[in-house]
């Protein structure tokens, strides 16, 4: 089987490509049409890093100000997008906390985001994947690895890392997977400050991580179409901020 420049097998492409075409005829409201706040285009016609951040650091301030919109959650904005391609402006790769649900906390709409969730933001085949789908076949131009205050999968490989706790079952791999940002992070007295310093130092690591374990995302950074920035929010005053 011949295997493109990107490692992945024309099967596979052809597989992501079709996901990617679920395209279905249906007339799109004008209305509809002018709520689309798509994100200034770069040369080659898609969205550009920057503007897409910016774009979510609005409604994320809006979220934090209790100012949400909720935008293109509507039933007609749903039949819209329904019968399209989608066209996400960027990915998120979240943990699973309950309290951090991408849509919300950017106030974004249906068909905005592309979201990743695991416990940490732990990384492996199947969310690189994920990711790649995104950036190589949507063309997202933004990836953003997104860290939160209190995060328990932090909080319990801290406690492993003391031997002040032990885990069960696949809970044992994502704590193999977020120990190295626990062992990098200075020793701090303060176990609040020690854990918000071991969350900052997972997303980073995982921001990084991405692009070295996948040449889709590496090469779409070098080509300058996307950019993968480590951010956190924090639970009780909503904000994130890019690390
Ligand atoms: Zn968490």
């Amino acid at each position: 089987m011949s295997t493109s420049p990107a490692g992945l097998s024309r099967r596979g492409m052809l597989v992501l490509g079709a996901l990617a075409l679920t395209a279905v005829s249906c007339s799109q409201p004008d209305q509809i049409a002018q709520r689309v706040q798509p994100a200034k285009s770069s040369p080659s016609g898609g969205p550009v890093p920057d503007d897409a951040w910016k774009r979510l650091l609005t409604g994320n301030e809006r979220f934090a100000q209790g100012e949400q919109i909720r935008p293109r959650q509507e039933l007609s904005w749903r039949q819209a997008v329904a019968g399209k391609q989608q066209t996400p402006f960027a990915c998120v790769l979240g943990c699973v906390d309950s309290r951090v649900t991408p849509e919300i906390v950017f106030d974004q709409g249906l068909g905005d985001l592309l979201t990743v969730r695991t416990a940490g933001e732990v990384l492996d085949d199947a969310v690189i994947g994920s990711i790649e789908y995104g950036v190589h076949h949507l063309n997202i131009p933004l990836v953003v690895v997104l860290g939160h205050s209190n995060c328990g999968a932090v909080q319990a490989t801290i406690d492993v890392v003391k031997g002040e706790e032990k885990v069960h079952g696949e809970v044992s791999a994502l704590v193999r997977a977020i120990e190295a940002a626990v062992l990098a992070t200075p020793e701090n007295d303060n176990e609040e400050e020690f854990l918000a310093a071991c969350v900052d130092e997972q997303a980073r690591r995982m921001a990084v991580e991405l692009p070295e374990r996948s040449e889709v995302v590496d090469a779409a950074i070098l080509a300058g179409k996307t950019r993968v920035i480590a951010a956190t929010y924090d639970l009780q005053s909503g904000k994130i901020k890019e690390l």
